[in-house]
């Protein structure tokens, strides 16, 4: 981790954990491919085993659902792809990740986005007006946790919903693991995606965990690996380290109560030092690491910007892949404007974030706050 900065910015990439770091480098070193039947090969399927077992249990599944992919966006792109071959409708949300949206709007006829409402919460009513309409066989996607507000949706519902129309469920759980609790048998979902960078693991590995008896069309083909449903040698590194963050992020479930008193400690404060702030998604149950909250009409990078010259971490809305910031779909997605959508930053901690941390983002953001409060004045 970069010393000397406060980094709240756990849902764009949790810091890696050091026994995760230990496990990466004894895997890179053994230098052996896990389909080789010589003894460094037997070792290396043993490490893949273990991380399966271990993955597993951290959302209450089967090892042999585990389908290791190379992070949360290849994990979502074969769940809409290869759960249900013919599909007849997918039915997303308006506030899922761009690694199921993209997918979703790429299909042009039998897709249908579902809004949700100003709390963050997906429209229940909305989605079982789209289960009405759809044909064929159908497969619904709605995440656990929103990347962006936080906010925890209502899968089970979701289940029952899709459940009356036959349609399978795939929940994308990557903010979801490691902050709250996650049992795949309990939420009663099909398909569940994880990301190991999400959890203090190394980033470009995920898994896609299939409830048993499901079938997967594969993506990618070339190779028997993963029982056949992601070919390509496996990332053994990745995977133990994987193994090694979920283990640890299970035992961390019981801090986040303290994690939780942090971020409501300091959303407080925040609110304090600037009453116009809004907050996205607090009526509703959210992780207990995230804030999403905007100044009206200053715009988040320049919030960000601010805020890191002041050494404190943290992202515009949701993490800009491209380095342009959009404004947030999410917040539109919950009938927030452009101006709302483009004000808003996200403050997410984590298995390290400490008071410290909490207490150099409420100076930097009072300082911030007075700034801009001057500004406005002098422009009066
Ligand atoms: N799903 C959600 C909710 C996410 O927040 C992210 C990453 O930001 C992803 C999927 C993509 O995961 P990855 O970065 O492992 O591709």
């Amino acid at each position: 981790m970069i010393r000397d900065v406060a980094y709240l910015d756990y849902n764009a990439t949790a810091p890696v954990r050091p026994s995760v770091a230990a496990a990466v480098a004894e895997a890179l070193c053994l230098g052996a491919n896990p389909s080789s039947v010589h003894r460094p090969g037997r070792a290396a399927r043993r490490l893949v085993e273990t991380a399966r077992v271990q993955v597993a249990a951290l959302v209450g599944a089967a090892p042999d659902g585990v389908v290791f992919t190379s992070g949360g966006t290849e994990a979502n792109n074969l769940a809409l792809a290869g759960a249900r071959d013919p599909l007849g409708t997918l039915i997303v949300s308006a506030i899922e990740h761009d690694s199921v949206l993209a997918p979703a709007r790429a299909r042009k006829t039998g897709v249908e986005i579902v809004r949700a409402e100003a709390n963050g919460l997906v429209d229940l009513t909305a989605l079982e007006q789209a289960l009405e309409r759809a044909s064929g066989p159908i497969l619904v996607s709605v995440m656990l946790a929103n990347n962006e507000t936080g906010v925890i949706q209502p899968v089970g519902e979701v289940v029952r919903l899709a459940r009356a129309r036959g349609a399978l469920v795939h929940c994308d759980a990557v903010q979801a693991a490691g902050k709250i609790p996650v049992d795949m048998t309990r939420l009663g979902v099909d398909l569940l995606t994880l990301s190991a960078h999400k959890i203090g693991g190394p980033p470009g590995v995920g898994a896609l965990v299939l409830r048993g008896g499901l079938d997967l069309t594969p993506l990618l083909l070339g190779g028997g690996q993963e029982r056949g449903r992601r070919a390509g040698t496996e990332n053994l590194p990745g995977i133990a380290g994987f193994g090694a963050a979920a283990v640890e992020a299970a035992a961390d479930l019981d801090r986040l109560t303290g994690i939780g008193r942090l971020r409501d400690d300091l959303e407080r404060r925040l609110k304090a030092a600037a009453p116009a702030a809004v907050i996205f998604g607090a009526a509703a149950p959210r992780l207990p690491n995230t804030i999403c909250i905007g100044l009206p009409g200053i715009a988040a990078e320049t919030q960000v910007m601010a805020l890191d010259l002041a050494g404190v971490a943290v992202s515009a809305g949701a993490a800009c892949s491209s380095g342009k910031v959009r404004p947030s779909h999410v917040l539109q997605g919950m009938g927030f404007d452009e101006a709302a959508a483009r004000s808003a930053i996200r403050v997410s901690l984590g298995w390290a974030s400490t008071e410290a941390d909490a207490e150099r983002l409420v100076q930097a953001w009072t300082e911030l706050c007075r700034r801009v409060g001057r500004a406005a004045h002098a422009a009066e």
